[in-house]
C-alpha cells in the first residue's frame, strides 16, 4: 500500500511502500521517551520502501539492549519523528512512524511489543473521562474546584 506523509511543519514529505498487515505498536521505554508519550505505532516498509520528497531529516543512534544500533530519524525543525531503519547500507525496511501518515486512519495495529514495560493504565483508557475537543480542560480535570456559576 502506498502512504503519503510528513511532519508537522510541512518541511518534511515522504511516501513510502509499506505492508499494513505490519502495523504494530511498541511499549518500550525507549520508544516512550523518543515519542515523549505512552507507546509508538509504526508500520514497516517493503524493503527500500521510503521516498523522502522534501526536506533533510536529522537522525539519532539509539543502541538497543541487544547492541543493535538503530537510526532514528526526526524533522530538524519541529521534531516530528519520522522512521528508524538498521544502521548501515540500503535497502532497508523503515519502520514507519504512522502518526504523520496522510491514511493513519486505515493502519490498524496488528500486534503490540515490549508488553513489559506497557503503562498500567493503558486498559483503562475506555474508562477515562473523554470529550469531543479540548474543551474547558481545567473543568474536565478537576470538575468539582473549577465548576464556575
Ligand atoms: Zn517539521
Ligand atoms: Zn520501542
Amino acid at each position: 500500500m502506498m502512504v503519503e506523509g510528513g511532519c508537522h511543519c510541512g518541511l518534511i514529505t515522504y511516501e513510502a511502500y509499506i505492508d499494513p498487515e505490519t502495523v504494530c505498536i511498541c511499549h518500550c521505554t525507549d520508544c516512550q521517551r523518543l515519542t515523549g508519550t505512552a507507546f509508538r505505532t509504526f508500520v514497516l516498509t517493503m524493503e527500500g520502501g521510503f521516498k523522502l520528497l522534501s526536506g533533510q531529516l536529522k537522525s539519532y543512534i539509539r543502541v538497543g539492549e541487544s547492541g543493535a544500533r538503530r537510526v532514528q530519524t526526526f524533522c530538524p525543525e519541529c521534531g516530528s519523528p519520522i522512521y528508524s531503519t538498521s544502521d548501515g547500507d540500503d535497502p532497508k525496511v523503515y519502520s514507519v512512524r504512522t502518526g504523520n501518515i496522510r491514511q493513519r486512519d486505515e493502519l490498524v495495529p496488528r500486534a503490540q511489543i515490549w508488553c513489559r514495560s506497557a503503562q498500567p493504565w493503558l486498559g483503562a483508557l475506555r474508562d477515562i473521562p473523554g470529550q469531543e475537543r479540548q474543551g474547558d480542560l481545567a473543568a474536565v480535570l478537576n470538575p468539582h474546584a473549577h465548576r464556575r456559576s
